[in-house]
């Protein structure tokens, strides 16, 4: 039998996303930040302010501020589906520093 390929979607703008539920008000006790060993880090001049980090984050780790994205180190736990979904790929997972 053939095996079925997933397609994947490439969306240029968290506008584009279908609704979603995103609840974060009961994470924000649980600095999800401990679990972390490779951090993300954002290259801010190729980012292209779509906000689609910030939606796809699971934890209340993203902020988007003046339309940037801002990571909050105490609770990014290190998951990379920011990196997956970028779609300018200026986010780098990179050894977290102890
Ligand atoms: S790696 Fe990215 S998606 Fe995962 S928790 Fe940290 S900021 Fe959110
Ligand atoms: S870091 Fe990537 S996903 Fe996040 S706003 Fe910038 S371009 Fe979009």
């Amino acid at each position: 039998m053939k095996e079925k390929k997933a397609k994947r979607i490439v969306y240029r703008s968290e506008r584009e996303m279908p609704l979603m539920v995103i609840s974060v008000g009961s994470q924000t006790h649980n600095l999800t930040g401990a679990w972390r060993n490779i951090r993300p880090e954002i290259d801010l001049e190729k980012c292209l302010k779509c906000g689609i980090c910030w939606k796809f984050c699971p934890e209340p780790a993203i902020e988007i501020v003046d339309e940037r994205p801002v990571v909050d180190y105490d609770y990014c736990k290190g998951c990379g589906i920011c990196a997956e979904e970028c779609p300018a790929k200026c986010i780098v997972m990179a050894e977290e520093r102890k």
